[in-house]
């Protein structure tokens, strides 16, 4: 066991609280660090797509609407100027998005700067300036007349965008387009939004402070419970509950940790049997031994046939549980395989019942076979005339007052199915699903009379589950019990038969 582990609750606690880190990190670092140049960079773009709009349509007659419309859906500035055969600039069009625009402060100077400057680059300039122009400016309207005088603003140092492009028309000439567009409101963004991420940023940590604390310790609680439940279980208190609550994870764990501890009480439960069981069934037959053997020592006359039988069968008695309990142990550790041969079954069962001719005879016993024709199985031959002689036997120690046991073999297309009856006292219906478990018994009292080791149905069920055979049991109490189980049959006797 690892002891530097960090508990779940840490685990979502830390988890949660660096999640919330990194979300900040992220916030401030896209809000405040690099804004500038994200608003920027989509300044940019748009900047030149506007350009490229015009651009376009620099010869199409509704290209004044045009200029308009991109001048006030994107607060640009624009000018579209021409050079005269005196090689001055005359406006084409003008439109002024905002009184800060550079390129209506322009003196012929500065615009033949730009043109040289937009040449020299391939007829494109794209440049971010400094307004500098605190003077005041001449209003120029379309066509360059002048139509007024704005103050000097007194945003003298914005940043702002400038982008020149010189743009050929069909005539050949050629027409300066001055585009120009303010960027510097980001610095009052900047610092309205550090206020806001700082009231978010207390607002987070608060909340997934809270949020962690309450989430670790509603995840964690019914997990350190079911811990605590398992390590009962581990000391081997059974009957500790494991609760009902929490969420789906932790209530399919509680059921799987309920039913282990089910059947880990059936297993210890079965133990407990298995011990008295088997130290009753030893100790039966050891002590009649003993003393039928003290007997036929010390008393002179008593060394008689029947006394020697009476060791004799106890003895057998003895060898057989331990038979029985070595087959199911060989059965159930998975190492014995199937010897499968292709035999008659109805044959078996009439050689199996010819064993029962003297306990027939002597004791008043009744064994019917009902059958209608052989049929033919492929098995393994041995131990299906285990589980016969198991039922049989089964139907005899638990026989009624007709002392009188039926076998029917009965027959469908490709399935033979043999039915052990009997009519006895039956089994009732809440036992009916543990007599095939080892050493159930519905009748725990060991009554002498009842000869069983509690295996036989065990070992029925492992051989018939190896064959992959259907089984059952049909019973009522006090009307009598039919074992069956039902083989796949072959369509004839064997080839060599
Ligand atoms: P056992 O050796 O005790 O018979 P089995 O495994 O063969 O052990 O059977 C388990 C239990 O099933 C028996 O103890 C008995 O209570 C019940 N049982 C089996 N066969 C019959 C039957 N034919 N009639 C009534 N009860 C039966």
């Amino acid at each position: 066991m690892k002891l530097n582990r960090i508990s779940v609750r840490w685990q979502i606690f830390l988890g949660f609280v660096g999640f919330a880190g990194v979300l900040l990190v992220f916030l401030w670092l896209f809000q405040i660090v690099f804004l500038d140049s994200f608003y920027q960079t989509i300044k940019t773009e748009n900047i030149k797509s506007c350009a490229a709009a015009i651009e376009q349509n620099i010869d199409s007659r509704g290209l004044s609407s045009l200029v308009d419309d991109v001048s006030t859906q994107n607060d640009v500035s624009i000018r579209i100027l021409d050079l005269n055969i005196n090689n001055l600039f005359q406006d084409l069009y003008s439109v002024q998005a905002s009184p800060d625009s550079a390129i209506h402060r322009m003196d012929f100077q500065d615009l033949y700067q730009y043109y040289a400057r937009a040449e020299t680059q391939g007829g494109k300039l794209l440049e971010t300036t400094t307004n500098q122009w605190n003077t005041e400016y001449f209003i120029r309207g379309q066509n360059g007349s002048i139509y007024g005088i704005a103050p000097p603003t007194d945003r003298t140092s914005n940043e702002s965008l400038l982008y020149v492009s010189l743009v050929p028309r069909e005539d050949g000439s050629h027409v300066m387009l001055m585009l120009h567009s303010p960027i510097s409101p980001v610095n009052s963004t900047v610092e309205t939004l550090r206020v806001q991420l700082l009231i978010i940023t207390g607002i987070l940590v608060v909340l997934t402070l809270v949020l962690s604390i309450v989430l670790s310790r509603t995840i964690s609680k019914p997990i350190v419970k079911v811990t605590e439940s398992a390590k009962g279980l581990a000391r081997g208190q059974y009957d500790i509950p494991f609760e009902e609550e929490g969420y789906k994870e932790i209530q399919q764990l509680n059921d799987t940790l309920s039913y282990a501890a089910g059947e880990l009480s059936k297993v210890e439960n079965l133990r407990r049997e298995l011990i008295a069981n088997i130290s009753h069934d030893l100790r039966t037959p050891l002590t009649m031994i003993t003393g039928y053997g003290e007997i036929m020592r010390d008393i002179p006359g008593e060394n008689t046939p029947e006394n020697v039988q009476v060791i004799i069968d106890e003895a057998t008695r003895l060898s057989n549980l331990v038979t029985d309990l070595l087959d199911l142990s060989k059965l159930q550790s998975g190492t014995q395989s199937l010897t499968l041969t292709e035999f008659n079954l109805t044959q078996s069962v009439r050689s199996i019942l010819k064993r029962y001719a003297v306990l027939t005879s002597q004791d008043g016993y009744k064994v019917d076979f009902v059958c209608q024709g052989d049929v033919y199985v492929q098995a393994d031959e041995i131990k299906i005339s285990q589980v016969i002689y198991n039922l049989i036997n089964n139907a005899i120690n638990y026989v009624g007052d007709d002392k009188t046991v039926i076998v029917t073999q009965k027959t469908s297309p490709g399935k033979v199915r043999l039915e052990v009856t009997d009519h006895g006292k039956g089994i009732a219906p809440e036992d009916v699903p543990y007599i095939w478990d080892r050493y159930y018994k519905v009748d725990k009292t060991h009554k002498r009379a009842v000869i069983g080791t509690g295996l036989g149905l065990s070992i029925v069920k492992s051989v018939l589950e190896m064959h992959g055979a259907d089984y059952g049991v049909e019973s009522e109490e006090g009307v009598g019990s039919t074992f069956w189980f039902a083989l796949n049959t072959l369509p004839g006797p064997p080839k060599g038969h």
